[in-house]
């Protein structure tokens, strides 16, 4: 970047705060972190990056609020969440265009990752009925049980870059439905959308303290992790983070869900819809530049069916448009920081020194005007082998792997044996083959010519093995469980003519 742009940049780019007790936070940063534009390289924001003091101020404010929060009523909780649906959705544009510039994913991309977030509000809207309990009268004599959800106490959020609305939209608006108070910690790569979000809720009346923004990075999460007065941790990150925090905060004593990484298969039958099934792979695996967890990153095409798609896919990938984000134009957008455009590239020089052959390569894309963004082109490996990196690993860019098998059973093998599980897709005509592949996969989210199987906001998200720490997935009823604990009560109101000392069980 020339001295001339970095200065006029400097002078542009905003100065975030944390958000604490309902107002930008008044204690001066000691550490900024640099916020890039991913198309242009230009700096566009300044995140404070928390100390220990900084965070043990929001879990503070979070812990004075609880008290009077928990007893807020719940029809009162749910208005709130009304108001803030209609902010969000009155707003979702602006909210958009902060996602597109600190993330680079196309504008339609950022606006529909909104929508989505949204409708967890939305679901959130009906925490009166959601957090019902159960009545059982006359369980013995003149015995009545029942039992009540309440709320947790502080809930402590960990996010991601790839979803900087969406991602805090599966968290909050059920914690703070169910009662509980909330400090989110966002990523430290996209920090705006948070304090969007921070300021549509004071907007929409939530009481201050109730929603927390702390920005920063391991420190915050660290302190948060251990911290007395944080109850729960709910957290969307890569497996070695997820891992990391599942292990310290149960160590600690607090309920945790870590979500981590993935590497998504989509697995073609011979009697597919091929154009259908190319069309699914190509927005699968390179919308948002494959920085999706639930991207498609290896197509497992049984059969001839590789013979039959790769051709496809080739012609499709010529006519990708890539781009800023704001561009109407563009498809795809750049990777997010230039480590991550470097760590990919990196993996392509893997895929190719390991023997996969290399059919499209995006590490050359040059896009006019914008020499300083963050690029890499949509890429495509044919022949690649489970043993090399390219298939192990998560790329989290957009990359895109066949592996060749000859039947079902090895295709099923190959899922089954990774590391991870977080989404899969079959594609085929055949709906018993896809009744028995929805049988015996072991992935948390299925598609059924589906590519991209995200449940919606009254359903749970969430994988298995490597791709969650914890027992819970992420909203629909899950969620409502998570935030929340049962208690069981039995009651007797004595009936006058009781009498008598029964040291026993009751027998009826
Ligand atoms: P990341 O793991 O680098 O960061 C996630 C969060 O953890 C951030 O807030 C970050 O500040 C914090 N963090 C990073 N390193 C830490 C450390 N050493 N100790 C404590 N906290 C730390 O992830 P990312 O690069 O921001 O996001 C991409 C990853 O998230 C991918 O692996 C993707 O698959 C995953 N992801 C998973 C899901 C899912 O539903 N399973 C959804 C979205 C993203």
């Amino acid at each position: 970047m020339t001295e001339t742009l970095e200065a006029a940049t400097a002078a542009t780019a905003t100065t975030l705060r944390h958000w604490i007790a309902g107002r930008p936070d008044p204690t001066a940063p000691t550490h900024l972190l640099d916020v890039h534009d991913p198309a242009t390289g230009q700096i566009v924001a300044r995140a404070p990056m928390a100390t220990v003091a900084d965070t043990d101020r929001a879990v503070e404010a979070a812990r004075v609020a609880f008290e009077s929060w928990k007893e807020t009523s719940l029809s009162q909780r749910a208005r709130i969440m009304f108001a803030m649906r209609e902010l969000l959705t009155r707003r979702r544009d602006e909210l958009a265009r902060i996602v597109t510039r600190e993330h680079g994913k196309v504008l339609s991309d950022a606006l529909g990752e909104v929508a989505r977030g949204i409708e967890v509000v939305e679901f959130a809207c009906g925490i009166p009925h959601l957090v019902k309990g159960e009545y059982s009268e006359g369980v013995s004599g003149g015995i009545d049980a029942w039992s009540i959800r309440q709320p947790l106490g502080v809930v402590a959020g960990i996010t991601p870059f790839n979803f900087p609305a969406m991602v805090p939209m599966w968290m909050f608006p059920l914690a703070i439905a169910a009662g509980n108070t909330f400090v989110l910690k966002p990523s430290e790569k996209d920090p705006s959308a948070a304090n969007f979000i921070a300021e549509a809720f004071a907007e929409a009346g939530l009481p201050e303290g109730v929603f927390n923004v702390l920005h920063g990075d391991a420190v915050a999460v660290n302190r948060l992790l251990e911290h007395p007065d944080v109850a729960a941790v709910s957290s969307v990150g890569s497996t070695p983070v997820a891992r990391h925090i599942y292990e310290t905060a149960t160590r600690n004593g607090k309920r945790v869900q870590a979500l981590g990484g993935a590497k998504n298969h989509m697995v073609v039958l011979p009697d597919a819809d091929m154009e259908l099934a190319a069309d699914a792979a190509i927005g699968a695996a390179f919308g948002s530049a494959g920085q999706r967890c639930m991207a498609i990153s290896v197509l497992v095409a049984v059969g001839d069916a590789a013979d039959e798609l790769r051709p496809r896919l080739e012609e499709r990938m010529s006519k990708l448009t890539t781009g800023p984000g704001h561009h109407e134009t563009s498809e795809m957008g750049p990777l997010v920081t230039a480590e991550a455009r470097d760590r990919v590239a990196d993996y392509v020089a893997q895929g190719e020194a390991a023997g996969a052959e290399l059919v499209v390569d995006g590490r050359s894309l040059q896009v006019d005007g914008h020499a300083d963004g963050y690029w890499v082109g949509p890429t495509l490996f044919d022949r690649v082998t489970t043993d090399m990196s390219i298939y192990t690993d998560e790329i989290f860019g957009p990359v895109l792997d066949i592996v060749r098998v000859e039947t079902w059973d090895e295709a099923m093998e190959l899922v089954n044996g990774s590391e991870f599980a977080n989404g899969v897709a079959i594609f085929t005509n055949d709906g018993g083959a896809a009744r028995r592949f929805t049988h015996e996969v072991e992935v948390g989210m299925v598609g059924i010519n589906v590519p991209i199987p995200v449940p919606m906001a009254y359903y749970s998200f969430g994988g298995w093995k490597a791709s969650l720490f914890g027992d819970t997935h992420m909203h629909g009823m899950e969620g409502v469980r998570f935030f929340t604990r049962a208690k069981a009560v039995t009651g007797r109101w004595p009936d006058p003519r009781h009498r008598g000392v029964d040291l026993g069980f009751p027998q009826t």
